[in-house]
């Protein structure tokens, strides 16, 4: 199938998707459409566009016959900023050296998507017909959270279909499985007094470092995810007190836990409330406040979609693949959790290359994508 594959046209896809900036924030992905339109168009592709606020545009392209098993290919369109100091290449050129394609979203994961669409020209050069019909789910804001883009199609009842690629960089390999966050503010009240005598008061500082200690050396609990590890928390910011001279009245955490399937946000409130409370102090007074919560997902991965794409992978690249969990969240958890489909994310360039300067992916690895999923495309039926 690699034969089939023509690189000049899987850069040129790349190219025309970096060439439009969409960076998130403020995000804006109604320009980049008419690319993707432009690209499917003569695949015979039919297209519906969803936006759900003004610019927040997502493409929905099917290609087929609509008497087949749907195969759902979901990436998104919007991008990380760009800090142009940082840059060395046009971060909008897709300029290309030793190999490397260059430019904001080549790795992640315009690449991507422009991998898959090659993936169907590809079948129509080696005479070849897909055995599914292919529905592109384009989206808009995967990088803030999705709720403009996948979050918001699933919650519309849009999204339907047998099973679920999300070609987001992983190296090729399948990742079925993602740890979910939640964040919050743990606001730790104290009584101020005069700074020359603290035990006349509470110190919320004081206080305060006992939080961060007892999370920061906490065991979670449970056995550990196969391919996901153990809950992790981190204290990524600390801010309290307003003077030397004064004992601290307020101090303010912010909480960076990680969790595992199963977690909710309940849950995972109720497990840091655990820590402190244990920590015994009848002085430790605090609050929590959620800021962004987004649960975690996996897929069984002995569920026949995974070996489907790992035997394509295999035909291809002439060796499997390895079976991962990622430590971050993708909109592949709405897909899994929300929707219910089967969801394997599978992509070209290494998540080392994502929201870097100079952000880069390889030509090599794009040919290699478009034709793997050329051969999950024609073997897939559900
Ligand atoms: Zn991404």
């Amino acid at each position: 199938m690699r034969a089939f594959v023509d690189a000049d046209s899987v850069v040129e896809l790349t190219r025309a998707l970096v060439a439009v900036d969409t960076q998130n924030p403020p995000g804006d992905e109604r320009e980049v459409l008419g690319v993707c339109r432009d690209m499917l168009d003569p695949l015979g592709a039919t297209f519906e566009e969803f936006e759900p606020a003004p610019g927040r545009a997502s493409l929905l392209a099917t290609v087929g016959t609509g008497d087949r098993p749907v195969l759902i290919v979901n990436g998104h369109l919007d991008v990380v900023p760009v800090h142009r100091p940082g840059w060395t290449r046009d971060p909008f050129g897709g300029e290309i050296d030793d190999g490397k394609l260059y430019g904001r979203g080549t790795a992640d994961m315009k690449g991507g998507i422009a991998a898959a669409v090659e993936a169907l020209y590809t079948l129509r050069r080696a005479g070849r017909e897909p055995a599914c019909d292919i529905a592109f789910h384009l989206v808009a804001d995967e990088e803030r959270g999705g709720g403009y883009g996948t979050r918001a199609l699933v919650e519309s009842g849009k999204v339907a279909g047998a099973a679920c690629l999300v070609p987001e960089p992983t190296g090729m390999a399948l990742c079925v499985a993602e740890r979910g966050l939640f964040v919050a503010d743990l606001i730790v009240h104290g009584r101020p007094a005069h700074g020359s005598e603290p035990r006349n008061g509470i110190s919320a500082v004081e206080e305060a470092a006992k939080v961060v200690l007892a999370l920061h050396a906490a065991d979670f609990g449970g056995p550990e995810h196969q391919l996901l590890g153990r809950p992790t928390c981190n204290i990524g910011m600390i801010n309290g007190g307003t003077g030397h001279n004064t004992v601290a009245e307020r101090c303010v955490l912010k909480v960076d836990r990680r969790l595992l399937p199963g977690d909710t946000a309940a849950s995972a409130e109720a497990s840091v409330r655990a820590l402190v409370d244990a920590i015994g102090d009848p002085d430790l007074r605090y609050d929590i406040e959620m800021e962004v919560f987004g649960e975690a997902s996996e897929l069984d991965p002995s569920h026949p979609f995974v070996a489907q794409l790992q035997a394509a992978a295999s035909a291809v690249l002439g060796e499997a693949v390895p079976v991962i969990g990622m430590r971050f969240t993708t909109d592949a958890r709405f897909v899994r959790n929300q929707a219910g489909i089967a969801s394997v994310v599978c992509g070209p360039g290494e998540i080392a290359q994502a929201h870097i300067n100079d952000e880069w992916v390889e030509v090599a690895r794009l040919v290699d994508a478009a034709a793997v999923y050329a051969e999950l495309f024609s073997t897939f039926s559900g």
